[in-house]
């Protein structure tokens, strides 16, 4: 079961019906936050807990200038922390600051697009669009719900990228994009009396929130009078790089079946994070029933996780043999997330997934 290989972007454009060359753009929103002063706080205080003070002068610097500002001169602020003796997990977390300090704002965005009312646009919850901006055609996930009077997307900002850099830099309120689809595989299963397992990274979450719009608008969380349980496991590295996380959070306080399971490698950086911090396919582990797997059958990196206690208080956990399971991300990251649902045994027919490239 591998991950579909897709088409160059002009080709693939070509081949969808196009919807329309006008729909107009109603919101272009910041989803992630400016944490620039966070970061710098974290700096200080991990400077400070390995004996220096004053980490941003520039000890080298003739004038005695502050390091601090757009100036900055990492090289040799994270030569001074090796010259320090930073363990190694304290120069990991420095060069994660550095990243995070250098990544501009904001570099996920919440894009929002009308399309003329008496066009027709018929998708299924989880189904792709293909946005052309400044002559750049890219598949982009509808976030929205069907039942939605706008089409909703989220972008995430990629280093050098072709539309994603034009995207940021000039997307404005009214401008108009052209919009081809619908398509994709990803789509919402019928309502079945098994579990759901949504298991996503980053902007990987964007089909999901279609979905799970559209199952607890229509009740589809219901069959025969059982709720089901509908888990998602969503991991990114920081928190305000969780798209929609408010959406979820108030999902989980209003259904009891509703589990959010947010995973973050790097918040610890910066705050107080009290959750989950493995990739997305361990934490699953975690989450499921561990009478259900045969922990010494799993590939090493993921046996330790079968046992480990979850960070969140969840009274329930997941039958492999009962759950649908839908995947999206980054390509390499949901055939590894693949690859664990099949290692804990849940057939190939109940999982569906898709790669961003
Ligand atoms: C079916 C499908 C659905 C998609 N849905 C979304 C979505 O909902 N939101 C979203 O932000 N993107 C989504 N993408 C990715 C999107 O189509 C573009 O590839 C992405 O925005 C980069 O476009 P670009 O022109 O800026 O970069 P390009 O100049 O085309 O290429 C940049 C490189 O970055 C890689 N890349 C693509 N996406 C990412 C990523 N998220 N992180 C790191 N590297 C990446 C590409 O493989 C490529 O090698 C989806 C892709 C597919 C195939």
């Amino acid at each position: 079961m591998d991950v579909p290989e897709h088409l160059g972007h002009r080709e693939a454009a070509e081949a969808l019906p196009l919807v329309t060359e006008s729909a107009v753009v109603t919101e272009v929103a910041a989803m992630d936050e400016n944490r620039t002063e966070a970061v710098e706080g974290a700096l200080e205080a991990l400077f400070a807990r390995n004996g220096v003070g004053d980490w941003y002068r520039d000890p080298a610097g003739e004038d005695g200038e502050g390091l601090q500002g757009a100036d900055v001169d990492w090289d040799r602020v994270e030569s001074r922390a090796r010259d320090a003796g930073f363990p190694s997990d304290d120069l990991d977390a420095l060069s994660d600051l550095v990243a995070r300090y250098e990544r501009p704002y904001p570099s996920l965005l919440r894009v929002r697009v009308r399309i003329e009312d008496d066009v027709p646009l018929d998708f299924a919850p989880g189904q792709y669009a293909t946005v052309t901006f400044d002559g750049h055609p890219r598949p982009y996930s509808i976030a929205s719900s069907p039942t939605a009077d706008e089409l909703e997307f989220c972008i995430r900002r990629v280093p050098g990228g072709t539309l994603t850099s034009d995207v940021f830099q000039s997307l404005e309120v009214g401008d108009e994009v052209t919009v081809r689809g619908p398509n994709g595989e990803l789509v919402l299963g019928d309502p079945s009396e098994r579990d759901v397992a949504f298991l996503a990274t980053g902007t990987g979450v964007a089909p999901f929130k279609s979905m799970l719009d559209y199952v607890y608008e229509t009740d589809r969380h219901v069959v025969d009078g059982h709720e089901r349980d509908v888990w998602l496991f969503l991991g990114a590295a920081y928190e305000d790089d969780l798209a929609y996380r408010e959406a979820f959070r108030e999902l989980d306080r209003e259904h009891d079946g509703f589990h959010f399971v947010p995973t973050l490698t790097r918040e610890r950086h910066l705050g107080e994070w009290t959750g989950e911090t493995a990739y997305v396919q361990r934490v699953l582990l975690e989450y499921v029933a561990e009478d259900a797997v045969d922990a010494s059958a799993l590939p090493t990196a993921l046996r330790e996780y079968a046992s480990a206690t979850p960070a969140l208080d969840v009274d329930t956990r997941i039958d492999p043999g009962n759950v649908d399971v839908y995947a999206c991300g980054v390509t390499a990251m949901v055939d590894q997330l693949v690859a664990a649902t099949r290692a804990i045994g849940v057939p190939d027919d109940r999982t569906r997934f898709e790669g961003f490239g």
